[in-house]
């Protein structure tokens, strides 16, 4: 069984600019699987563009036209238990053995090997062999390569030696068509006002465009409205709030300890040590980022501190995000971490 989800076709992946490379990549690789240059094909970028859809469209694409291949779709996470077993029950060569037949093998959200040295030997093994016979790889991650941390070089290297293609947030045109055919499927009608409302609206991933019609329709149902202008503006005007409030100064400093390896009492001390005093100082950033949160209550709750010293980390945060690359690299995954 090749796990693949036959939901996730190319027939309803909407084509734009955000995905057109990765997408014609995938086709490409769909006629001749281990045939072309993308080897391993690498597709990356955030939660909700459309990584999972697109791979196992190619899956599918490829039991089409190649009936006779094998083609294998496991999440990183799945990978990793089936490894951990085998190990446990002694027998990681059943285990090797069987990835190193498969034809196509595609491994989702592959940044969730890192730090796991042992994992990232036995799929280092496996790829080899794979790649050397001319069999196809496809990874997803959420990261370009050189962005993943914790990972070995020779690993990073090989992910780099077919095509990396990122999928970027959907354009305005594109939403609107992800929209459309969603709608269709679901057989429901929207009038266009409300679709282009929407469309302009909700412009960060596809995940949460699906989300928005969901609640909209929901809604309506539920109130027995139709699916007008101001039903919608205030659905969606409600979603943004809540998820607004869900982050608060506690979940932002455990994210910001977590990150560092800090310990939140020391974030809560007065200690003056320079990791410390760092991450301290992060977290009111955050916090004055993401909540609505006055300095002076910021300052409370963060190390017991008063309005102008989050001030003045604020400050700090905004010079150093300017003038340090490393800097600049933390407070991005620090401020996906406390969205996701
Ligand atoms: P990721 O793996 O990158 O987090 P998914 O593949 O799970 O994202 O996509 C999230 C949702 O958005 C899925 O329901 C998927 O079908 C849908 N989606 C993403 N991109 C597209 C697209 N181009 N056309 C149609 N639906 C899409
Ligand atoms: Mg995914």
């Amino acid at each position: 069984d090749s796990q693949l989800n036959h939901n996730y076709t190319f027939s309803n992946f909407i084509e734009g600019e955000s995905n057109r490379l990765a997408r014609a990549a995938g086709r490409a690789i769909a006629k001749r699987p281990g045939g072309t240059s993308f080897n391993p094909l690498f597709i990356y970028g955030g939660v909700g563009l459309g990584k999972t859809h697109l791979v196992h469209a190619i899956g599918l694409e490829v039991k089409d036209i190649h009936p006779d291949k094998t083609v294998l779709y496991v999440s990183t996470e799945k990978f990793t238990q089936q490894f951990i077993e085998a190990v446990k029950n002694n027998n990681q060569n059943d285990f090797i053995h069987f990835y190193q037949m498969i034809d196509v093998l595609i491994m989702d959200d592959i940044q969730f090997l890192s730090g796991k040295a042992k994992t990232q030997e036995v799929f280092f093994h496996i790829f080899n062999h794979l790649h050397q016979r001319g069999n196809q790889i496809i990874l997803t991650s959420d990261k370009s390569p050189a962005d993943i941390q914790d990972m070995e070089d020779r690993l990073i290297s090989r992910f780099k030696w077919g095509l990396s293609a990122d999928l970027q947030n959907p354009d305005y045109n594109t939403r609107l068509s992800i929209l459309k055919q969603k709608l269709e499927n679901d057989g429901i009608e929207f009038p266009d006002e409300v679709m282009d409302y929407i469309a302009q609206n909700i412009d960060t991933n596809v995940r949460e465009l699906e989300g928005s019609l969901n609640s909209i329709i929901a809604q309506a149902t539920l109130n027995k409205r139709e699916i007008t202008l101001d039903l919608t503006a205030r659905t969606l005007s409600k979603l943004v709030q809540t998820a607004r409030k869900e982050i608060s100064i506690d979940y932002i400093q455990k994210t910001v300890c977590e990150y560092f390896k800090v310990k939140m009492e020391d974030i809560q001390s007065k200690t003056r040590k320079r990791d410390v005093v760092q991450a301290r100082q992060l977290a009111m950033y955050f916090a004055k980022q993401y909540t609505k949160a006055s300095l002076a209550s910021i300052g409370k709750q963060i190390g017991k501190r008063d309005h102008a010293t989050v001030l003045h980390a604020c400050k700090t945060v905004k010079n150093l995000q300017e003038t340090d690359k490393a800097f600049r690299g933390y407070i991005e995954d620090i401020s996906r971490k406390i969205a996701d």
